[in-house]
């Protein structure tokens, strides 16, 4: 590992009238604001991120490979991006977690490591029960493994730790990882958490993003709060999410959507071990589905949609967009008299603003009224730094719809 703070680090100078963004502690220096490099970093190196005058803005690693040529971690000159500065960083997110948030207990599931909303660009860590799940996103920081994972034993003491990889990200940062335990016993097959009273199987091996949806969980319970004596629809259920919030609330009837197999399966699994008698499953594509529900006029009185991120980038927008639309066409067509609708949205590039529009042309066009009841977010393990508004994606308003 890079230890030195003396004249071998190299620098990297800023074009002029570029700094500002990373006086402001923005971590993402993209190849385009940067004038020149001073020195020979190898991928993985500690930096200097100066201003085209040369004076010192900031310290973070350097990668050829990444559109982000330099992640930013540290503001303060001559402190190195050494074992103890990551140890450190690891424990204020601990901190935040423990003694702030108060989460905790052996069966707690909860993120640990939220990336640059952690101030730890290009690194995830959530925690089920005794073990750990892994992901980097940022080659500097998969170079450190071993000082991150020491942090987080010493930390955390899970039982094992278990890398994911992200799909696409060894092309876009040059990282060549695998999945695979890092450390420790691997995850059983049977590992699971308590959420709220209720026991959710976490398939993390092999389940989406690693293994659960843990941002959702204040929502769920905000949404279940309504579902007493209705007829629910969580569409894009995963593994049953906030079809079991609803189902345990006491919903008249539960109906869970979604088109992947296996996810239903850990979903039946968990209407078991929570005994719960009031809900089902059908595994299809949600719009064609909704589509067939439409044309049969089957009602409810709640619906969820949670969709997966629909765009990554700005030219896919357009695209994106028309799902959302069709999707609250579809939900406004089921819902009852006085129901109520369950927005969410995780791609990024959509704002509350541009998501409350969406809603607001298609209730408008489908001749309803409907009133915003909540304006909700990720729950507080998935922080915002206020240094890059970016790391807030997921928004999830609640209306009535009259
Ligand atoms: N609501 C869940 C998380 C949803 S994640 C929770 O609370 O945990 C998005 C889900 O959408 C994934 O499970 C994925 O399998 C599913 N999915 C994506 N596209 C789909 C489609 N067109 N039809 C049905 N399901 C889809």
């Amino acid at each position: 590992m890079t230890t030195a703070t003396t004249n071998t680090t190299a620098k990297v100078f800023l074009k002029p009238k570029r700094a500002q963004p990373f006086f402001a502690r923005h971590p993402w220096v993209f190849v385009g604001a940067i004038d020149r490099v001073e020195g020979t970093p190898a991928d993985g190196d500690e930096v200097d991120l100066v201003s085209h005058t040369g004076k010192f803005v900031a310290r973070g690693l350097f990668n050829s490979l990444s559109k982000i040529r330099v992640r930013l971690y540290n503001w303060e000159p001559d402190v190195p991006l050494d074992t103890a500065f990551f140890r450190d960083r690891l424990e204020r997110a601990v901190r935040l977690r423990h003694d702030i948030l108060k989460f905790g207990g052996p069966d707690a599931g909860y993120r640990v490591v939220f990336s640059e909303s952690d101030f730890l660009s290009g690194m995830v860590v959530d925690k089920y029960g005794d073990w750990l799940a892994v992901q980097f996103t940022a080659l500097g920081l998969a170079k450190r493994q071993e000082a991150i994972i020491g942090g987080l034993r010493e930390l955390l003491q899970p039982r094992g730790i278990y890398l994911r990889t992200e799909k696409g990200i060894g092309k876009l940062e040059g990282i060549e990882l695998h999945d695979g335990t890092l450390w420790g016993e691997p995850p059983p097959a049977d590992l699971s958490i308590v959420e709220n009273g209720l026991r959710i199987g976490v398939n993390l091996t092999e389940g989406q993003k690693t293994g659960y949806y843990l941002d959702q969980r204040d929502n769920r319970v905000a949404v279940a709060r309504l579902c007493p004596g209705k007829r629910v629809l969580d569409s894009f259920c995963y593994s049953g999410g906030f079809g079991l919030y609803a189902a345990k609330a006491g919903a008249a009837e539960v109906l869970g959507v979604d088109g992947s197999e296996p996810a239903l399966e850990l979903a039946r699994r968990n209407v078991a071990a929570n005994g719960l008698t009031n809900i089902g499953f059908d595994c299809a594509d949600v719009f064609k589905h909704l589509t067939g529900m439409v044309a049969v006029r089957r009602q409810f009185d709640v619906v969820v949609l949670d969709p997966p991120k629909f765009a990554r980038n700005r030219a896919s927008l357009p695209d994106a967009i028309k799902g959302y639309r069709r999707l609250h066409h579809l939900a406004m067509k089921l819902l009852a008299k006085d129901g109520v609708l369950v927005s969410c949205c995780c791609t990024g590039l959509i704002g509350v603003q541009d998501l409350e529009e969406l809603i607001g042309q298609v209730a408008s066009e489908s001749r309803r009224d409907l009133q915003v009841l909540e304006r909700r977010g990720p729950a507080p393990d998935h922080p915002v730094a206020i240094s890059c508004r970016e790391s807030g994606y997921l928004k999830c308003i609640i209306s009535r719809v009259v």
